[in-house]
């Protein structure tokens, strides 16, 4: 198929928005004899006139002719490989053009393509065109390359103009390509929330019908992928996405059938996510356990007060409520040990700030989990217009650490931001 391509005097991407990593790689592959384009959301982005959160480069260079051309260059990836070329602060994913899913099973040999039960890809490492690599990835508007050789703007699959109508279109069959890869799904809601486009509607209707695929997706992949929904500056937007087509019930089983039993529950989880959402504005550094002990704060806080009914010490009450509730996630979400140990030590501090006498307090503000405890504490109490007056008292003695020259407080924590 012919691609549409697009002169550097009919569109506005520039190379003065690229970064000058991304464009000293281009440089380099291009004088070295080969094609190099910037790939995916980077073309999608700066065409959008948006702040690319990074730039990826495509070339038909091979990895190993990529890690020859490079000394800051390190290969990666089991699945396929590729190269991450560093520079200082940033990495420039640099990857080979891939080809497709073949269509025959005899073509699945070993180390090239295998696919599980389901259809979904488990191994890949061919190399392809630019127009296979193009048509591999998951939506029309993330198939876009900028080529450094002549500054055009190349569209293989219909992106222009799906830019233009904004929708979020699979590439190909739908039903297909989310059973290749369900984590496409909350994709497609990510980048629908994001950019304020709609889903089209077959790929709409697919993902309603196949929802439950999500199950079967990489539990790592899929953590990698929810923290990007949550963190994104989006993320009110993006869980409606992700509510509308039902698909927290696949990730979030329990959680979810919780919210249903009573809308209310709804609130806090939007609260928390407007919180994220001022947090990323300001450009505030969020730990991902923060993130997590605030979205499932409200369902925690309840699955302890059931367990303190039921005649547990505070201390097990906790952690049999976070980690029982967290650890059946795993199955799908794979949430790191150390960040479930952390959102249990939230938690489970939080009964501290009922504790204002002595110099207990005083030690408490020097724990070094003190600040996430403090920030899950001023976020509930001003969600459920309770403690009040503690939280007055914790953030005087909060103002009255920061003055002394102690060189304890961090620089840049959501602390220091309007809430
Ligand atoms: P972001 O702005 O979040 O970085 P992005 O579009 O760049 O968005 P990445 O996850 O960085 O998303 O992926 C880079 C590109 O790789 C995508 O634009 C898309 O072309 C391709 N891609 C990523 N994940 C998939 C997938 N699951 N299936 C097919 N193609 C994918
Ligand atoms: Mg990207």
């Amino acid at each position: 198929m012919e691609p549409i391509i697009v002169k550097r005097s009919n569109h506005n991407v520039s190379r003065k928005n690229i970064s000058s990593a991304a464009v000293k790689v281009l440089y380099r592959l291009k004088d070295e004899g080969y094609t190099a384009y910037l790939a995916g959301g980077g073309v999608r982005d700066l065409l959008l006139q948006r702040n690319p959160k990074d730039f990826d480069v495509a070339t038909d260079a091979t990895p190993d002719q990529i890690k020859k051309m490079f000394r800051n260059c390190r290969l990666v990836g089991r699945r396929f490989r590729l190269a991450h070329i560093l520079f200082r602060g940033e990495v420039i994913e640099t990857s080979t053009f891939r080809a497709p899913v073949p269509e025959d099973e005899s073509a699945y040999c070993e180390n090239t393509y295998a696919t599980g039960d389901t259809g979904m890809v488990m191994r890949d490492n061919i190399f392809g065109t630019p127009e296979q690599d193009a048509l591999r990835r998951d939506f029309t508007i993330n198939a876009l390359f900028y080529n450094i050789a002549d500054f055009s703007v190349i569209d293989y699959a219909g992106g222009l103009e799906d830019l233009e109508k904004k929708v979020i279109r699979v590439i190909g069959d739908p039903d297909k390509r989310f059973a290749e890869d369900p984590v496409r799904m909350i994709r497609a809601a990510r980048f629908a929330g994001t950019l304020g486009f709609e889903i089209e509607r077959t790929a709409y209707d697919s993902i309603c019908h196949n929802k439950d695929l999500l199950a079967h997706a990489a539990p790592s992949r899929m953590y990698e992928e929810v923290q990007k929904l949550f963190f994104c500056g989006h993320a009110k937007e993006v869980f409606q996405w992700l509510e509308k087509p039902d698909l927290l019930h696949p990730m979030f089983h329990d959680f979810s059938h919780w919210i249903d039993e009573d809308r209310s529950r709804h609130t806090w989880v939007i609260h928390t996510l407007e919180q994220m959402d001022r947090w990323r504005k300001a450009e505030l550094r969020v730990h991902p356990a923060l993130l997590f002990a605030l979205i499932f704060g409200e369902y925690h806080e309840y699955l302890i007060e059931r367990n303190l009914a039921a005649g547990q010490s505070p201390h097990d009450a906790v952690r049999d409520a976070v980690h029982g509730h967290l650890k059946g996630i795993c199955d799908n979400v794979r949430i790191p040990k150390t960040v479930i140990y952390k959102i249990s030590d939230i938690m489970g501090n939080q009964e501290r700030f009922h504790k204002t006498k002595g110099r207990r307090p005083q030690r408490f503000t020097q724990n070094r989990n003190f600040l996430d405890a403090f920030l899950y504490f001023k976020f509930s109490s001003k969600a459920h217009n309770r403690n009040l007056e503690l939280l007055d008292f914790w953030s005087d003695l909060r103002k009255g650490k920061q003055k002394q020259p102690t060189g304890l407080q961090k620089k840049n924590t959501p602390d220091t931001a309007n809430q």
